[in-house]
Parts: structure tokens; C-alpha cells; sequence
């Protein structure tokens, strides 16, 4: 009996799950890089952990299915990304652009920062979070200033390999702490 309960204890704990798709870079001379939707997936993930399973994101086969629809821009949509809000099955999504980052000659994990940080920023907007104004956070505004070339450099300091950014999720403890807010 007691596990009974614990059962239906644990199942109104509301976990959502979400579908997601992202783009596989099929025109890297378009800016993307054929990695890079890795780094938008570990963005997801990243999210997912800080919610310790009470969000829960599932590969979606086709865009249409997805709540949360991730593309690589080009062009000048945007300084670094985008996410437009859309409704799912009744469930709010968003479609989320990113525009990849120029070339970092010399420092590719540079460039696999900026691809990174941005999609977990996007994707947090996907979420429901919204702007800050505290440099630590995820969800800094640019437009509050600052050192954006230290905003990337910061995290660029804690790689020694592209692996590592699946070690560092990039987000502040406040952003944690909002993002599990949005997911109890
Ligand atoms: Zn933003």
C-alpha cells in the first residue's frame, strides 16, 4: 500500500514532456556546422537535468509534431537568435532560430561557445523564461551591456574539449532556480 501511494505521490508531480526537432545542418556553407545540432540538443538536456526530471524533452521524427522547433538561420534575422512562440496541440512551443556565429579562426571552441550558449538562451525563451539583467544569468539581455565578448569567454575558459560542454550547462544559479520554478 505504501507504494501505492508513493506511486500516485510521484504521478502528481505534473513531469510535462515535450517534444523537440532540430534541423540537421544540411548547407554548412550557410554558416551552420554539421555538428551543431548536437549543441542545440545539449542544450535541451541542460535544461532538462536543471529541472531534475520534471521536464523531460522526446525527439520528435518530424517539425510539425514538435513543440519546440529548432532551425539554423542565415542572413541577418537576428544577432544571434530568435524564438517565435507557437501552440502545439494545445501546449505552448516555440520556433527557435539561431543564426551560427562567424568562423573563430585559431579557437573553434570559441565559435561551439557562442552556438551553445545561444541555443540554451533560445531555448529558454522556448521554456517561458524571460530576459534578466544579471550578466551570470543564461537569460541576460544583451541590451543591458557589458563585456559580451567576456559573456562568451567566461564559459570558453572551462573547455578543453567540445565534450566539456556537455559538463557545463551555462546557466546561473537564479536561472536554475526559475527554470524549476516554471517546471515544479
Ligand atoms: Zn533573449
Amino acid at each position: 500500500m505504501r507504494l501505492v501511494a508513493l506511486l500516485l505521490l510521484v504521478g502528481t508531480a505534473h513531469a510535462v514532456t515535450l517534444r523537440y526537432w532540430v534541423q540537421p545542418c544540411t548547407k554548412p556553407d550557410a554558416g551552420c556546422h554539421t555538428g551543431d545540432p548536437d549543441l542545440a540538443q545539449w542544450a535541451l538536456e541542460a535544461w532538462q537535468a536543471a529541472t531534475a526530471g520534471k521536464l523531460s524533452f522526446e525527439r520528435s521524427a518530424t517539425a510539425a509534431k514538435a513543440h519546440i522547433r529548432l532551425y539554423w538561420a542565415n542572413g541577418n534575422q537576428g544577432l544571434y537568435g530568435e524564438a517565435r512562440p507557437i501552440e502545439v496541440d494545445g501546449v505552448r512551443g516555440a520556433e527557435v532560430y539561431i543564426l551560427p556565429p562567424a568562423e573563430t579562426p585559431g579557437d573553434p571552441l570559441l565559435r561551439e561557445t557562442v552556438v551553445y550558449l545561444t541555443c540554451l538562451h533560445e531555448t529558454g525563451h522556448a521554456l517561458g523564461l524571460r530576459h534578466t539583467a544579471a550578466f551570470a544569468d543564461i537569460m541576460y539581455n544583451f541590451q543591458f551591456g557589458g563585456d559580451i565578448p567576456e559573456y562568451f569567454g567566461r564559459y570558453r575558459r572551462l573547455l578543453s574539449a567540445r565534450d566539456d560542454i556537455r559538463k557545463h550547462a551555462g546557466m546561473s544559479v537564479d536561472d536554475r532556480k526559475r527554470i524549476t520554478e516554471l517546471f515544479p
